[in-house]
């Protein structure tokens, strides 16, 4: 390959002689000779311009380099770990196949940087605390996918830009059947893109909804689902910390896919401090003088009702639901892979039940029965449980210590309720639910959302969002980024990227020099 010295002295060479046969035939042909003055001042800005662009350039190779380099790294890291586990030789070189078919189809996006104008908005699918989300046509290809729109200023307000990097080269790996891809992202002014594959079997809220309860059956194929999804994320030290049925998507087929890594909405219960969970003293929560929960006086089939009429209303609130949420993460005393366990333990209770465990119509009294589980972990009556599945959630809405997971998935898959499952196929058999979807753009799935402002996303490429997003901790098979909310952020280099554009913008920055180059080469042609 050439270097860009070389480059650029060729460059030189052939506009010298150009140049000074042009001079020749214009000092023939035309009034007379320049100044010398005029000439020395013309190859000064000359010198600088040329000097901008030899920089420019030399950067643009450096850093192809770089990522070459990094190419060949991760597909080293692929091979050692190949090499390590217990996988057919066919089998690896599939693997492998697929990173380098990965890894090319990222340069090419990369290549072609995409914005808001390279995609037609259609049917809402959702609305969150940062924006929307909608499906979307690319006019190139005609592809369609999922659009999430996230407001920058909102994201900034709340302190939800907390970026964790360097996980391209993990995610790589991840099994991207339990997760929901993430092609590309990019930004203008007011908003940052997400464009993801576009799942329209709905979430599981909604089913959830649809269906007030699951069998035992139709939970242990969702439940073992989640499982798979929760289990790929942690072998590749991620957390998800916000694992909920609305974050539980379903393709076409019925199967479930985790989706909204990292700019989840955790409830804000930073003004609240561990005594206030645990002198409990809400009206809908309130404990005895024996520390025991008063009985409460809604059946199972008023408190669904209850819970259905706040649910939707919660899932699109600013804050989120906290029902899901693991007490350790609620108290903030630094936490691990184990409060994504809890979190599945909430949503089986939810799935069997109708609603879920510490619910309340008071998020902040859910976040104190949480604390509190002990006191509140209650199955009413009217539920009929097998002892498995009473016994399997118990395992999961616990201490850190005795919760199942914590010394890894197995733990969980070789609990009785499993008994019988086929692990490796889970994906592979037919769904509890088939959803019905008509054509590509069907959205009835999904909630019907209301038109209020539809606006035209403004035309944009690629900014220091993307660039917050790229390279080597994009996301090119699943999302990047999560929210792993270690006590001390400052611990692990490279964590928590600010969102504060740079002054000078890298695509300001790449137009600058490209005009430059331009001017350079209309100068040395003159
Ligand atoms: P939020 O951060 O607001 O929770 P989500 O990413 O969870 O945003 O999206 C909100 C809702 O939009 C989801 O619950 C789901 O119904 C829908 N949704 C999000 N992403 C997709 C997708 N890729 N395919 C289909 N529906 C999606
Ligand atoms: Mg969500």
């Amino acid at each position: 390959m050439e270097t860009a010295k070389a480059w650029l002295n060729k460059l030189k060479s052939k506009d010298k002689v150009k140049s000074s046969k042009k001079k020749e035939t214009t000092s023939n042909v035309k009034e007379g000779p320049r100044t010398a003055g005029g000439e020395e001042a013309l190859s000064n800005i000359t010198k600088e311009k040329a000097a901008a662009a030899k920089l420019y350039i030399e950067n643009h190779y450096k850093m192809q380099m770089q990522s070459l380099q990094e190419r060949k790294e991760r597909r080293k890291m692929l091979e050692k770990k190949l090499a390590a586990a217990e996988v057919s030789e066919e089998e690896q070189n599939n693997l492998l196949k697929d990173l380098e078919m990965k890894e090319t189809e990222y340069m090419r996006r990369q290549r072609h940087k995409m914005g808001a104008d390279d995609f037609e908005p259609l049917t809402m699918i959702g609305k969150g605390a940062f924006g929307e989300v909608r499906i979307c046509r690319e006019k190139g290809t005609g592809n369609v996918y999922a659009m999430k729109k996230l407001k920058k200023s909102e994201m900034l307000r709340r302190g939800q830009v907390e970026h964790v990097k360097a996980e391209r080269n993990l995610l790589a790996e991840v099994d991207s059947n339990c997760i929901v891809k993430l092609y590309c992202s990019f930004q203008d002014e007011e908003y940052l893109y997400l464009i993801m594959e576009y799942l329209p079997g709905g979430d599981m809220m909604t089913l959830l909804m649809r269906k007030d309860t699951l069998t035992e059956d139709e939970a242990r194929f969702y439940i073992g689902e989640t499982v798979l999804a929760i289990e790929s994320i942690h072998k590749h030290n991620y957390i998800h910390r916000d694992i909920k049925p609305d974050n539980l998507l379903l393709d076409k087929d019925g199967h479930m896919k985790l989706s909204d890594f990292g700019l989840c909405k955790p409830l804000d219960c930073s003004n609240l401090q561990e005594k206030d969970f645990t002198v409990a003293r809400n009206v809908s929560g309130a404990l005895q003088s024996d520390g025991r929960p008063v009985a409460t006086r809604r059946t199972q089939q008023e408190q669904l009702l209850n819970w259905q009429r706040n649910r939707r209303m919660l899932a699109y609130s600013t804050v989120g639901t906290p029902d899901y949420i693991a007490p350790e993460v609620l108290l903030k005393k630094g936490y691990g892979m184990e409060c994504d366990w809890w979190s599945l333990g909430a949503i089986m209770y939810e799935m069997l039940v109708g609603f879920p465990p510490f619910y309340s119509d008071d998020p902040m009294t859910t976040c104190r029965k949480i604390v509190n589980w002990r006191n509140y972990l209650k199955f009413p009556d009217e539920v009929r449980l097998s002892p498995e599945a009473k016994d399997l959630i118990c395992r999961l809405l616990c201490n850190v210590e005795q919760r199942l997971g914590t010394k890894g998935a197995d733990e969980i898959k070789g609990h009785p309720w499993f008994r019988g499952t086929e692990w490796g196929k889970l994906y592979q058999m037919k769904a509890a639910f088939i959803p019905q979807v008509n054509d590509e753009l069907d959205t009835q799935n999904f909630e019907k959302f209301e038109e209020t402002d539809k606006q035209v996303p403004k035309s944009a490429k690629s900014g220091p969002w993307r660039k917050m997003l790229s390279s080597k901790d994009i996301n090119f098979v699943g999302y990047t980024y999560k929210n792993v909310e270690i006590v001390n952020d400052d611990q692990i280099p490279g964590i928590g990227i600010s969102l504060n554009p740079p002054s000078f913008a890298e695509e300001e920055a790449t137009l600058l020099v490209v005009c430059l180059v331009i001017i350079i080469a209309c100068l040395l042609h003159l």
